[in-house]
């Protein structure tokens, strides 16, 4: 394989709720989830019942022809945004589901597209282009024309770059790569107000603070707007490979037939698990208790000796701390049997799944701590 991922640190075997094990038969408390993407952890009877009862049946037929779990993710999708006017556009990744926004903006004829500093899309050519870290982009340039980047959650810098050039503005509600980034209240409403005196599309990109992670829904329901376009992926399809791209209300030009597409996109087996997962979330009324969970969790996280902050919402955190040791704290914490993940130097960041038990974060907590402290005193 390319080196593009390192050297992996551990091969998996198996999994189960928010556990796995290593091929030596050790066991891991799961605090990344698949950066963010095993919602209902790992073989979560509801997914494997929905994904073998689907292959069973029909597993591919190209998007020539409809098959009855796409309709009905479709439908349910729909429903989650309050907007009978959705219309959703099926993939297999975030960085796809950026691209079909990205051309769906065009569209507009206008090609200016205005997106945040530290801002992470995805690795393929066009959300590259739209990713506010340099060192990402730098080796890959010339990437797409005419994108601005403005500094995150600033929104006089935002009202000074858009204007009646600007087909598109994009930012995450949480910039979780760049290591879970809060904006202050008020910002995506800023930005809404922005986009509709020019007449700009307004992207929400909430391929990771999607399908209740953040306990609602999208991440950005909390500021009281409607964007024009969503994209999600990593936990949208319960562990399995899915991106959408939706447009809401009127702004958004439609493809029309041959403007856009995707083989594998939309499969009935991922829409299948995506059906599955959204009903368990539904069902057992998850996202209140998500919402508790993130607040358990930093009342909890800031008493620990080392750390500074703990942001973001949910079950999306990033743990702030007082030393520059987070990768040093990540190998040490699966030594201890807990998986967690460094966006940067003094940053830990938690996507667990949002099935987790109370039980659970009393574990993880207890873990990071002796782990935190083996760190910082030898
Ligand atoms: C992970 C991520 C992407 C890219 O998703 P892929 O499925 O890896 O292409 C895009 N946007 C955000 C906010 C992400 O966190």
């Amino acid at each position: 394989m390319q080196n593009n991922y390192g050297v992996p640190a551990l091969t998996f075997i198996k999994g189960d709720g928010a556990y796995v094990w290593d091929e030596n038969g050790k066991k891991y408390l799961d605090f990344l989830g698949g950066i963010a993407t095993n919602i209902l952890g790992h073989a979560h009877p509801a997914i494997v019942k929905a994904v073998t009862n689907q292959v069973k049946e029909l597993s591919h037929v190209s998007n020539f022809y409809a098959h009855q779990p796409g309709i009905e993710l479709a439908e349910k999708l729909q429903d989650l945004t309050g907007d009978p006017a959705a219309r959703i556009f099926f993939c297999n990744s975030g960085a796809e589901a950026n691209e079909a926004a990205i051309k769906i903006s065009r569209l507009t004829g206008r090609t200016e597209i205005i997106a945040a500093e530290g801002g992470f899309h995805g690795r393929t050519a066009g959300a590259l282009s739209i990713t506010g870290q340099e060192t990402k982009r730098k080796p890959f340039e010339p990437l797409l024309p005419r994108v601005k980047f403005v500094p995150f959650d600033d929104l006089t810098a935002m009202r000074k770059a858009v204007s009646g050039r600007t087909a598109m503005v994009i930012v995450e509600p949480i910039q979780g790569e760049n290591g879970v980034i809060v904006p202050k209240p008020g910002y995506l409403a800023g930005i809404r107000k922005i986009c509709n005196s020019n007449g700009a599309i307004f992207a929400i990109d909430a391929v990771q603070t999607g399908m209740g992670r953040t306990g609602e829904w999208f991440g950005y329901e909390s500021e009281g707007i409607h964007p024009d376009i969503i994209t999600l992926a990593k936990g949208l399809g319960g562990g399995l490979p899915l991106g959408a791209m939706i447009s809401l209300g009127n702004n958004v030009p439609a493809f029309k037939p041959g403007e856009h597409g995707s083989t594998f996109g939309g499969n009935p087996i991922s829409c299948a698990a995506a059906n599955a997962a959204i009903d368990f979330i539904v069902k057992k009324d998850l996202l209140e208790k998500i919402a508790y969970f993130g607040e358990y969790l930093k009342s909890e996280l800031v008493e620990i000796p080392g750390v500074s902050e703990v942001r973001g919402r949910g079950l999306l955190l990033g743990i702030v701390l007082e030393s520059n040791l987070a990768s040093m704290i990540v190998a040490k914490a699966q030594g201890n049997g807990l998986l967690l993940n460094a966006p940067n130097k003094n940053v830990i960041r938690l996507a667990p799944a949002l099935i987790v038990s109370k039980k659970q974060l009393k574990e993880f907590v207890k873990i990071f701590a002796r782990t935190l402290n083996e760190v910082t005193n030898g």
